[in-house]
């Protein structure tokens, strides 16, 4: 029977499946080869599954075919089928990250014996461990002890305590630290041994800061690798044949430092691991995103040359390490293994996606009602707007679609830098409009009128899924970043009338407006940079009476500007933004962000608040595009007079402006 090493509360009805299935499938060398006093042990993982279940992406309201654990709970089925021996675990980030996980911490609630659909649906595919990811705690310690309570399967997490001790050791854990699973292990002749896998669980000791309002004065966390220098060696006396690590802190630097974020490689180095599952990066390992390094070989899938896995995120892969482990009459040990992942879809040449796998129906039944409770969520309103969300103007005036990220931007950063050393250091944000025509064509525009906001509005208000970054530059580097944002624009000659105004290379992501300064932008001059960010005029300057609350911006002075992940790690080649000035590195998305700003202040007013404007250049008129619906908003345009110019290419509507 290939399934003995299920756990014992996972009687399941996969185990007929699995069984009907085994006979189709090719067992894995391992399996295939083991001779007596050998078996094979693989270990499955999925990571940052974040609430997906369905193969749906509830942003935009449509199905996907890259996310949803009922879809890698098919390949669970075929992957037990083809080894002797299996395990499956969970890596963490699984109660938050997506529409429906909003929609039970803040509409359903979790009452004493609710189920969370997560773990609902985890209890069907039959998991025997998992560990905490950094966003199980967004939402506070009483909603994931609510959460996870429900759960088939054990927690285990090692470095975060109610109350800690001299040591890690002596530490309260809020978890177990490790859980010890007796098992029923088959070797290749067929005899049955019992071994014993210790499974300890880490995350990132960061959370103190990104969850400071839930935990401080709550818990405390200690640097992962300590923590597990301590713990290990206790799981190996208490009789453990083999440690897995669940680790959910990504693959980062091989050197160790306190208290680090991404401290996967040095876990590695720990003794007596002997396999380690990683996540919280959102990648692929093995794999090409990651770089070979003294202790990372991204091809055999090993850190300090031991197996490693990352099983991707939302459910997209299934992270694999087996083991093939050999008995001498005693204890059991590794002496190979292979780490792999696989993938529930793949893209094709023309960029199409194809599902390898369909849903498992018993997963998407265990959470159907809370998946159609959550497509009622994303429709209906959670808050609302007293201006409309439109960015029909948002590459010629300041711009309520804009105004909107910035102010969520600012929100959140000024709380997660309370209490830090950047405290009181003046808070800007820097947005672009994502949807503003451009190759997207005439309907490609934001456009949410005063009323209902819903869930779903927020995917069309932030259309990528970066993550929130904060840097820190002076005054110079602002300037020069506005400046890089004004190559937006052709140079235009005074006293001429109706000239192209928008330059057609520019992309419209790459033009950051910065809110919480106030700057004029002088067309009559040329651009200092080209639309790659290239220098071009190292002289001229466009940006004219940059100020900070009624004084001048001196190159001098200090700022810290609200971004994302891509603007501050040197997407686009700002000034100021090219990796080197990052101050904060949020684990939250710009638009769970924005959700959670609408959700806490009820309504939201982003009037747009004319902070930027051109320069008057009397007697002079330019041209500019943009969607024939603009016609609606004219009005609504602060300090400028834009008025219709017929058709212009392709369904665009073109205006005209007087400078
Ligand atoms: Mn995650
Ligand atoms: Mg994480």
């Amino acid at each position: 029977m290939p399934h003995n090493f299920l756990s014992a509360m996972s009687r399941r009805s996969f185990l007929a499946t699995g069984t009907a299935t085994a006979g189709l499938t090719l067992l894995h060398p391992f399996s295939a080869n083991a001779a007596a006093g050998q078996a094979h042990l693989r270990i499955m993982e999925t990571t940052d599954l974040h609430v997906h279940v369905f193969p749906y992406d509830y942003y935009s309201d449509r199905p996907i075919d890259t996310v949803g654990l009922a879809r890698t709970a098919s390949i669970v089925e075929e992957i037990r089928a083809e080894a002797t021996n299996s395990m499956l675990l969970d890596n963490g980030d699984l109660i938050q990250g997506n529409p429906m996980g909003d929609y039970i911490a803040y509409e359903r609630g979790m009452k004493d014996g609710d189920l969370h659909p997560i773990v609902e649906a985890m209890n069907v595919v039959g998991f025997d461990a998992a560990t905490i990811g950094n966003h199980e705690f967004n939402y506070g310690l009483d909603f994931l002890l609510k959460s996870t309570a429900g759960a088939d399967f054990p927690w285990v997490l090692s470095n975060i305590a109610t109350k800690q001790g001299a040591a890690p050791r002596d530490d309260t854990t809020l978890y177990k630290p490790y859980v010890i699973l007796d098992r029923t292990l088959t070797d290749g002749s067929g005899q049955e041994y019992q071994i014993k896998v210790g499974i300890i669980g880490f995350t990132p000791p960061q959370v103190m800061n990104w969850d400071r309002r839930h935990l401080e004065g709550n818990v405390q966390a200690r640097d992962i690798v300590e923590t597990a220098r301590a713990w290990v060696p206790e799981i190996k006396e208490a009789g453990a044949d083999i440690i897995i690590a669940l680790s959910h802190s990504g693959i980062g630097p091989d050197a160790h430092t306190d208290g680090m974020e991404n401290a996967s490689v040095p876990l590695a180095a720990v003794d007596g691991i002997d396999a380690i599952m990683t996540g919280h990066h959102h990648l692929v390992f093995p794999g090409p995103k990651y770089e070979t390094t003294a202790a990372v070989d991204p091809e055999a899938g090993t850190l300090h040359g031991k197996p490693a896995t990352m099983g991707g995120f939302w459910g997209s892969h299934l992270g694999l390490i087996d083991l093939m482990l050999e008995t001498d009459g005693g204890a059991w040990k590794v002496v190979s293994f292979e780490s792999s992942t696989r993938p529930i879809s793949q893209r094709n040449e023309d960029r199409s996606i194809t599902a390898l796998v369909e849903s498992q129906g018993d997963v998407l039944a265990a959470v159907q009602q809370e998946h159609d409770e959550t497509l009622a969520y994303v429709r209906r309103a959670v808050g609302k707007t007293a201006a409309p969300l439109h960015s029909y103007f948002a590459l010629v005036a300041d711009d309520p679609s804009v105004q909107i990220v910035s102010q969520a931007q600012k929100w959140y950063i000024g709380e997660m830098l309370a209490g830090t050393e950047h405290e009181g250091l003046p808070i800007l944000s820097a947005a672009a409009p994502f949807k503003a025509g451009g190759r997207g064509g005439p309907e490609y525009y934001t456009d949410v009128p005063v009323g209902d906001v819903a869930i779903k509005n927020v995917a069309d208000l932030y259309l990528y899924p970066n993550t929130v970054r904060a840097v820190k530059v002076s005054g110079a580097q602002l300037k020069d970043w506005l400046e890089r944002s004004a190559g937006m624009f052709n140079q235009i000659e005074p006293g001429k009338a109706d000239q192209v105004l928008l330059n057609p290379d520019f992309p419209s992501y790459n033009f950051d407006v910065i809110d919480g300064v106030s700057y004029q932008i002088d067309l009559s001059q040329p651009s200092k940079f080209t639309a790659k960010g290239e220098p071009l005029n190292p002289g001229a300057s466009r940006i004219k009476d940059l100020m900070f609350n009624g004084q001048p911006v001196t190159p001098d002075m200090e700022f810290v500007i609200a971004t994302n992940n891509y603007r501050a790690s040197g997407g686009g080649d700002f000034p100021g933004a090219k990796g080197d000035t990052i101050i904060f590195e949020a684990p939250d998305t710009n638009r769970d962000v924005i959700v959670r700003y609408i959700v806490e202040q009820g309504t939201i007013d982003p009037k747009a608040d004319a902070n930027w404007s051109f320069a008057e250049l009397p007697g002079t008129s330019v041209l500019f595009d943009t969607g024939p619906k603009a016609a609606d908003y004219i009005d609504s345009v602060k300090g400028m007079a834009i008025t219709p110019a017929g058709d212009g290419p392709e369904g665009f509507a073109r205006f005209r402006i007087e400078m």
